[in-house]
């Protein structure tokens, strides 16, 4: 286990880490979702012990290793521009670490041989060993610095935006594959990234960081249906954000009329997930228990298995509705066709002018 304690680093005055305490379980893939800037790699180079935190404790399996130098701390460290050898073959530069580490490095040439060709079949790149750096393609390059790394047995593996490079396609597939060689191997990767939907897919635990602190740890599912503030929200990429006020127990916003559940009162911002609204005609009153407001379409934007809509609120904003074409046939609007968008208040969630989300409590019989 590895325990992070009040971690704060900053950079000529200003904060990059700010008093940032987290555990990481044996044996889990935790992801990191943070904006560019917001201190990622800065928390993997504390935890790697490439930078030394001005306050705070990293402790490894009990042991304090917050002032030990990066070789003893047993940890991997796969950094975000590969850092490979460019003038040694896939082989070798695998086989780097092995033979070079400073604790009980790997002299045996079988041996390495041997350790070799089973990470390189672990990682699928497998008749490659020969081939220059220079003549592999991004992913393979990707596959080589994770195996250079998962060859010297970390306990722990630090993952700066890995597949930040691939192309979606590519970057999907591994997405499955870094879970199964992490399941295979048993080892805890810490894996941090700026795309919400890698964050979501690849983790048993996720933290949301925001301007070096972390605003929300669960895991992501929980993240995902019920963001703890306006901005974890945002970062997840789901969510239309709607700001207003409550008048008479009513939250307003251009026409939309929502009547807030109990502990609602407070309201600033309200929340409505892309999947959600469903198409009415312009005027159709709501049911008990919908919310709903007037829209102009935009345009649309085909992205493969799903549909996403863009619309103008009343009150100037834009309302993105998304459809899964599993579940339905796309739909085709004209640019300036008014709709209503209707969902149910049950689906809608509450952040008071701070940015939290409040507890609300439905009443009975709602929909
Ligand atoms: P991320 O990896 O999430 O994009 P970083 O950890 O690289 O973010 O950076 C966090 C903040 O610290 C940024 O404002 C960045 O400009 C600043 N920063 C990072 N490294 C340095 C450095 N070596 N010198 C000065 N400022 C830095
Ligand atoms: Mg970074």
């Amino acid at each position: 286990m590895m325990e992070l304690r009040g971690l704060s680093k900053s950079y000529d005055g200003r904060s990059a880490i700010a008093d940032l305490s987290l555990r990481v379980e044996d044996d889990e893939y935790l992801t990191l979702l943070g904006p560019s800037g917001s201190g990622k790699t800065t928390l993997l180079r504390l935890v790697a012990g490439l930078d030394l935190p001005e306050h705070g404790r990293i402790s490894l399996n009990g042991q304090d290793i917050t002032a030990l130098p990066t070789y003893r701390r047993g940890l991997g460290f796969v950094q975000q521009n590969y850092a490979l050898f460019p003038h040694m073959s896939v082989a070798d530069n695998i086989a780097f670490g092995l033979r070079n580490r400073v604790e009980s490095p790997v002299s045996d040439e079988q041996e390495v041989e041997r350790r070799v060709a089973a990470m390189m079949d672990l990682v699928g790149l497998q008749g490659l060993g020969n081939r220059m750096v220079g003549q592999i393609s991004g992913g393979q390059k990707q596959r080589v610095s994770l195996a250079r790394t998962l060859i010297t047995e970390p306990k722990v593996c630090l993952l700066d935006e890995p597949l930040g490079a691939l192309d979606a396609n590519l970057r999907e597939r591994m997405t499955v594959e870094l879970r199964n060689i992490r399941q295979s191997l048993g080892v805890t990767f810490f894996h941090v990234t700026g795309n919400e939907s890698e964050a979501l897919a690849m983790g048993d635990r996720m933290i949301v960081l925001d301007e070096g602190r972390a605003i929300q740890v669960a895991p992501p599912d929980e993240i995902f249906d019920r963001p703890a503030t306006v901005r974890v929200a945002k970062f997840v990429n789901s969510y239309n954000i709607l700001e207003g006020g409550v008048t008479d127990g009513v939250f307003v916003c251009g026409d939309l009329r929502l009547p807030v559940p109990d502990g609602g009162a407070d309201t600033r911002y309200i929340a409505v997930r892309y999947d959600t609204p469903s198409f009415e005609a312009e005027g159709t009153d709501g049911a008990a228990g919908q919310a709903g407001l007037t829209a102009t379409f935009l345009t649309s934007e085909f992205m493969g298995s799903r549909v996403v809509y863009f619309f103008r609120s009343e009150a100037g904003t834009v309302f993105e509705v998304e459809r899964h074409l599993s579940r339905s046939d796309p739909e085709t609007f004209t640019g300036g066709d008014r709709k209503r968008l209707g969902w149910p208040v049950s689906e809608t969630l509450f952040f008071d002018g701070n940015g939290d989300r409040l507890v609300v409590t439905h009443a009975r019989g709602a929909a």
